[in-house]
């Protein structure tokens, strides 16, 4: 891969002589897959054999799979090609080699343990820091780190400030730390029971939010001052970094490059998931402590794989090292933010509601402002997933109290938001497909009375969102399955 493909530092969003800014694709398409977008009476008999929960709908029912940005990115010409030159070996691969170098150039960092996915990095991380009843620290959870810390006996405090919550906002950090939250938990807890400080880029669950470097630096001080250890989740650090120089005056005229390894620098020890990097499994554990490293290096071979490969395969390992590389590159990065903004702005102009500022990772919609007239006990979220799904072949995810638990009494514990959640994968979707999306959208605003809630058939006692099964507390969606027909006749 030559130097200038990497370097070219294009925005795309353009403006166009109407006056619009409209994201340019940077990017041609040479490898497709085949779309299917089935009639809508097939879409209802699918969703009714899904249960109305869209992880159990198969891609063959689905148009547009906005489920999840996880393993779903496009590979570029440079990451396919790497695939080919892999080097198989058990020990001392030399693709291993190349990732690590990778890994040195983008992130910093000298020090790498492989794993084969982000949730792994935390098992280890977990085992090796976590012990009984210590508390971690972070500006928000993400299901798996919540887990695993919870597997080892800690438990996690939520430090984001209040507003990062507002579903309206024009706060351009809502994945900011509160620092004087953190400095109260320090002393609360006492030092020795905070082992870690978690902060996570482009926090996942509030809407694929960024905290700013500023914060980051904050956090950092008060890590020093009590000599605990900073991690940095950096699964989604590019885009965390796109928005950092788009909404923080000092990297205005900064490059991505330099950004991240800033980012980097200020933690001591880094670790991400690479299935949001590539389209393949992969992860890594990143550190230039060595005895940090020797700290978690027992623990990869007996759950991972050999130091070299970490369950990875090579393929997967060089498809890691590019798009490690490609992520210093504007033009990748500003892919998916900027067509979420284009999407969250005209959403925003046709009164649908949904979160702002405009984040990474997706455009999440606002179910509780969208159907208002259905109680959180009848999962607003849910309901808006399927009906959506129904009346446009565009699956979703939810994100809301069907994702979450029932307290001791049975009851459930209600989210804190309810939102659909529509991912925009790397460099995947088109424009005219975004436009899509927001057509169908506007439509199923214009219908929203006809939307009813969901209730549980069949309830499994963790996890339920993943395989639960729903049905609709009333004839709703036959009835809009005929609005449909009467508005779009015959089309699809
Ligand atoms: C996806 C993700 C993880 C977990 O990674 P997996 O590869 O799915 O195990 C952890 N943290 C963040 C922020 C993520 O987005």
């Amino acid at each position: 891969m030559s130097k200038d493909h990497l370097q070219q530092n294009a925005s795309p969003t353009i403006r166009f002589f109407s006056g619009e800014n409209v994201p340019l694709e940077m990017h041609k398409v040479r490898v497709v897959q085949k779309l299917f977008l089935p009639p809508i009476e097939e879409r209802l008999q699918a969703v009714r054999r899904a249960g109305f929960n869209t992880f159990l709908l198969n891609t063959r029912e689905v148009f547009l799979d906005m489920l999840t940005d996880s393993g779903t990115n496009a590979m570029s010409d440079a990451q396919m090609g790497a695939m080919m030159q892999a080097d198989d070996a058990y020990a001392g691969s030399q693709s291993f080699a190349r990732m690590q170098k990778a890994i040195e150039d983008v992130l910093g960092k000298r020090h790498v343990l492989p794993v084969h996915q982000g949730r792994a990095a935390e098992n280890i991380i977990a085992q090796s820091y976590v012990k009984p009843g210590n508390v971690v620290p972070m500006n928000y959870h993400f299901t798996t780190t919540l887990a695993h810390i919870q597997v080892n006996g800690g438990k996690i405090v939520e430090l984001v400030t209040d507003e990062a919550l507002e579903i309206k906002s024009d706060n351009p950090f809502k994945g900011n730390m509160d620092i004087a939250k953190l400095r109260a938990v320090i002393a609360k807890e006492g030092v020795a029971n905070v082992p870690l400080i978690r902060m996570e880029a482009l926090t996942n669950l509030i809407g694929g939010q960024p905290f700013s470097m500023a914060n980051l630096r904050e956090v950092r001080k008060v890590a020093n001052e009590f000599g605990i250890p900073l991690v940095l989740d950096a699964s989604l650090i590019g885009e965390n970094a796109y928005f950092i120089k788009q909404r923080e005056a000092e990297f205005k005229q900064a490059n991505i490059a330099d950004i991240l390894l800033e980012m980097c620098e200020q933690a001591d020890i880094v670790y991400f998931s690479s299935r949001k990097v590539s389209s393949s499994r992969g992860g890594a554990i990143c550190t230039n402590d060595k005895k940090i490293f020797d700290n978690m290096t027992v623990l990869v071979p007996l759950y991972e794989g050999f130091l070299t490969y970490g369950g990875m395969s090579v393929r997967e390992i060089e498809a890691m090292a590019v798009g490690l590389r490609e992520t210093t590159d504007e033009a990748v990065i500003d892919q998916s933010p900027s067509f979420i903004r284009y999407l969250v702005e005209r959403l925003g102009k046709l009164g649908v509601p949904a979160v702002t500022p405009p984040g990474g990772l997706g455009c999440h919609i606002d179910a509780m402002g969208f159907l208002s007239h259905v109680p959180q006990t009848e999962y607003p979220a849910g309901a808006l997933a399927a009906a959506f799904y129904l009346i446009s072949g565009v699956r979703g995810m939810e994100r809301g109290t069907v994702s979450s638990i029932r307290d001791e009494n049975g009851n459930d514990i209600l989210a804190d938001v309810e939102l659909l959640r529509l991912a925009f994968p790397r460099r995947v979707f088109t424009l005219s497909q975004t436009k899509y999306v927001e057509d169908r959208l506007h439509w199923l605003y214009t219908k929203r009375h006809l939307v009813g809630g969901l209730r549980f058939v069949e309830e499994p006692a963790v996890l339920r969102f993943f395989v639960g099964r729903m049905e609709a507390t009333s004839d709703w969606p036959e009835k809009l399955m005929a609005a449909f027909r009467a508005d779009f006749g015959d089309s699809l």
